[in-house]
């Protein structure tokens, strides 16, 4: 309720709280549109009055694995599509303008989807009327009588309202009327055809308790929000056809009470329901004219429709408007119909229409943050600010949130399945909006009881008069006679004029006749005193009677409060507790998400750890392989042109010493010719090589190259490889190595597998084993033995010697040597050293080493006897 200020009372402290602490939730109410057509997918049940119920449409299950189930929500009340206007109309408006007339303000918006039924919910259609027609009837019904004569009451463009007295309010209408042509009340009912029949007369429904005592005035105001600006839908400007102006968008003020009202806005007193219609449909009419001009889209706009009530009460005579402008009340009903709420993508709006749909369904954006943030201050007890003032739809409410005042929602949904997504987000932030608490508007009764003041003044008197008579007293009905009786008893006077100093008779009679008149006087006056004591008495008696009853109530009532300061005590006790303990909730909540998020990182960090790990081993590894193989085709590289290198310089040598020596001999020969001469007795025949070198070499001149091929004699073969007969044992599975030095045994017999015919024949015998050595290369072993002939008449072998025939790169070898001989820590390496055999090979090879060349090794070996 906007209560008028009083003209002297200073400016109140801002935040404007109510004074009582009593609050009711927003209330939500949902009404479903029946489908468009009949065959369509729907998407929503009415499950009671209270549940919907939203269900996936097929196509959506299918797309999301069917992830979606249904999901139910609850309001206030839930409406389907078999509910009438009228039902709606009581359920949700009628409170609010009960309200109203009661002086208490109250907000109801429509809110949902394009074409969800927000204006068929609030407007309406002929013979369907909305909430909006059905409130301006139902105001109209109920203060009609009571209504003050136009200008009485006057806005004063502050958002107060002023009272003027009769004949300035007459001076105001001769001259508006003078001016314009204002509209007068019309005297029939639904004369315009675009609304005829809204409301059928059999629905026509009226407030209880309406204030006869008081005189009220209707204005409307229609605005419309749109891009952020507010038009007003029922300014009169003259229309220019050629160059139609622009409509100039509005501001909003705050007033003196911190009510947020549209400066300058265009507020038309109304007389009546039709012409209230009237006033609506002109700005309908501007708002579609606007939108047409300036290729709006009305679905985008909201729009606003302001009843203010004005109430003063009447003088003390019942008839005139009581002068005093503290004493006027103005109340307001807002009724809203939101845009629609889905986003901009649906209906693909491009340049500018994009950039105002984003600005529309900014306002609706703010309208939703609003409610969180309110909704968040009030169930965890913080004191966030709400931002209003993002939008002019929010500041324009401002005072309903932070204020007080009823505010009702009707969330409207179409059950069709394109709709299903926004029409989910629809229900949760309808849901979410119940939980809002709006402060309750306190009662302020302006003249106490509802009975006119004429009335009562009649009721009055004749309560007393029925006491009066009650006690017998002569002031009831009978009263007037009784006085009438003795007023008509007072006795005339008598002609007083004296005719003559004897006149005997005028005197006496005079005297008579005043004393008679004095008789009635007094008895007229005891009468009145009996009659005014009496009246005395019933009134101290009543006045006593009152005053027991004031105290006995004024006891009761102070009872009454200490009653309900407890429980208002208790209540806020309550109240807190249950804040805490939601905020408490809340903060867990915050914790858990945070540790969950936390524990998210630290999981992630850990599998990039381990990954990077892996990658750098992996990288190690390759590292290493490419390393060892590098090397690897390196030596063997080096090894090859080495050996390449040193084959062909052999070679060289070779050939160079071969014709060295054949020039050599040449030489001698021709020598020979030439001294053959001189000693032509001596033998003729050409004298052996070996026998000839030391003469040559005497006689020669001292040449400095070597007779004979500069090989080395060659190594004086093994004593086992003598003058016995062997068994030359040769397994089938050996390889036929293409080594230069072979194992040449005279006298022998070769055989596959030892047998007894060869062994009888021959005293040695000797196998040649092949075997892989430890670095790959084939080793050749010569196992010697002595054939023993047995006692039984066989034959058995003693293995007494092993030969080793080995093929081996030098440079490989010498370097394998040096690495075997010491290990990285100066300690013979393991591995070569393990069995005896091989210590006693390689001490034997150093022994023999010397005198045989690379790739042939000589190894003795200690007899063994055979286990
Ligand atoms: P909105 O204002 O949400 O965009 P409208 O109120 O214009 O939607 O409704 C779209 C259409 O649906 C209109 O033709 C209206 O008559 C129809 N309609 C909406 N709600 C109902 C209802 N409850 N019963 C019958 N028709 C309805
Ligand atoms: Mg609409």
């Amino acid at each position: 309720m906007i209560r008028q200020a009083k003209g002297k009372t200073p400016r109140r402290p801002p935040p404007k709280k109510p004074s009582n602490n009593q609050k009711d939730p927003v209330g939500v109410y949902c009404r479903a549109r029946p489908l468009g057509e009949e065959d369509e997918e729907c998407c929503i049940e009415v499950i009671s009055n209270t549940t919907i119920q939203l269900h996936a449409p097929d196509g959506l299950k299918a797309n999301r694995n069917g992830e979606f189930k249904e999901t139910q929500y609850s309001f206030k009340k839930v409406f389907g599509i078999k509910t009438t206007q009228m039902e709606l109309f009581e359920d949700v408006a009628k409170p609010l303008v009960e309200d109203l007339i009661h002086c208490k303000n109250g907000l109801l918006f429509t809110y949902g989807v394009t074409g969800s039924g927000k204006t068929y919910t609030m407007t309406g259609s002929p013979g369907q009327g909305g909430l909006l027609p059905r409130s301006l009837d139902m105001i109209f019904n109920s203060i009609s009588p009571y209504q003050a004569k136009r200008y009485v009451f006057k806005p004063d463009d502050k958002n107060g309202m002023e009272v003027q007295n009769q004949v300035d309010a007459l001076l105001d209408r001769q001259k508006r009327e003078s001016q314009t042509s204002v509209p007068k009340t019309p005297t029939t009912r639904r004369f315009d055809p675009e609304f005829a029949d809204m409301i059928s007369p059999e629905e026509a429904c009226k407030a209880s308790g309406v204030d006869e005592d008081s005189s009220y005035s209707v204005f409307v105001s229609y605005i419309e929000i749109y891009n952020n600006y507010i038009y007003d839908l029922l300014e009169e400007t003259p229309f220019d056809p050629i160059k139609p102006k622009p409509p100039q968008s509005k501001i909003l003020r705050e007033d003196q009470n911190h009510n947020m009202y549209v400066a300058g806005c265009t507020e038309v007193e109304v007389k009546s329901t039709e012409e209230a219609f009237e006033v609506f449909w002109r700005g309908q009419k501007k708002r579609r004219i606007a939108n047409t001009q300036l290729n709006r889209e009305s679905s985008r706009s909201h729009s606003v429709f302001i009843i203010k009530l004005a109430q003063a009460p009447l003088d003390a005579d019942g008839d005139n408007v009581l002068q005093d402008k503290s004493q006027v009340n103005v109340s307001q009903l807002c009724l809203v119909d939101l845009a629609g709420s889905e986003r901009t993508s649906r209906t693909r709006a491009e340049g500018s229409r994009l950039r105002e749909a984003g600005n529309i369904n900014q306002s609706l954006m703010t309208l939703r943050t609003c409610i969180e943030v309110l909704r968040e201050n009030q169930m965890c007890g913080t004191n966030k600010m709400v931002p209003y003032r993002d939008s002019k739809v929010t500041h324009l409410f401002k005072n309903y949130f932070d204020g007080e005042g009823k505010v009702r929602m009707v969330v409207c949904v179409n059950p069709k399945a394109d709709d299903y997504e926004e029409t989910l987000l629809v229900m949760r932030f309808a849901e979410m909006t119940q939980e809002v608490e709006v402060a309750r508007p306190v009662d302020r009764p302006i003249c106490g009881f509802a009975a006119g003041r004429r009335q009562r003044n009649q009721a009055f008197k004749e309560e007393l008069t029925r006491r009066l008579e009650d006690r017998g007293g002569p002031v009831d009905g009978d009263s007037p006679t009784v006085l009438n009786q003795l007023l008509q008893s007072f006795p005339p006077l008598p002609p007083c004029e004296i005719s003559g100093p004897n006149d005997n008779v005028t005197l006496p009679r005079l005297i008579e006749a005043l004393e008679k008149r004095h008789k009635v006087r007094q008895m007229m006056v005891e009468e009145y005193n009996k009659t005014a004591n009496m009246l005395k008495s019933v009134l101290q008696e009543q006045d006593s009677n009152l005053l027991s009853k004031e105290n006995f109530i004024q006891e009761q009532r102070g009872r009454l409060g200490e009653k309900d300061k407890m429980i208002q005590n208790q209540k806020n006790e309550i109240d807190r507790l249950e804040k805490k303990s939601k905020m408490l909730e809340y903060k867990i909540d915050i914790l858990q998400k945070t540790t969950n998020i936390y524990e998210e990182d630290k999981r992630s960090l850990q599998q990039e750890l381990e990954s990077r790990e892996q990658r750098l081993q992996r990288e190690m590894s390759e590292k290493r392989r490419m390393e060892s193989r590098m090397q690897g085709i390196v030596t063997d590289a080096k090894l090859k042109w080495e050996k390449e290198c040193e084959r062909r310089v052999n070679a060289k040598q070779l050939e160079m010493q071969n014709k060295l020596w054949v020039k050599d001999e040449k030489l001698k020969q021709l020598k020979a010719i030439v001294t053959e001469g001189k000693t032509e007795n001596q033998q003729p025949k050409r004298p052996s090589r070996e026998k000839d070198k030391v003469p040559a070499k005497r006689s020669a001149s001292p040449s400095p190259v070597p007779t004979g091929p500069p090989v080395r004699p060659l190594h004086r073969r093994s004593h086992s490889a003598g003058g016995e007969r062997w068994v030359d044992h040769k397994p089938t599975t050996n390889v036929d190595l293409d080594t230069v030095l072979q194992p040449n045994i005279p006298n022998a017999i070769k055989v596959n597998a030892p047998n007894e015919k060869a062994l009888s024949k021959c005293d040695k015998y000797v196998l040649t084993h092949q075997e892989v050595a430890s670095d790959g290369e084939i080793q050749t072993k010569l196992i010697k033995g002595e054939v023993f002939k047995t006692r039984g008449g066989g034959q058995a072998v003693q293995f007494t010697d092993i030969e080793t025939l080995k093929q081996e790169n030098p440079l490989a070898a010498s370097r394998k040597r040096r690495s075997s001989e010491t290990g990285p820590d100066g300690e013979p390496m393991e591995g070569n050293w393990t069995d005896v055999e091989t210590r006693c090979s390689v001490a034997l090879e150093m022994r023999a080493g010397s005198n045989l060349g690379p790739g042939y090794q000589h190894h003795g070996y200690p007899k063994r006897r055979k286990p």
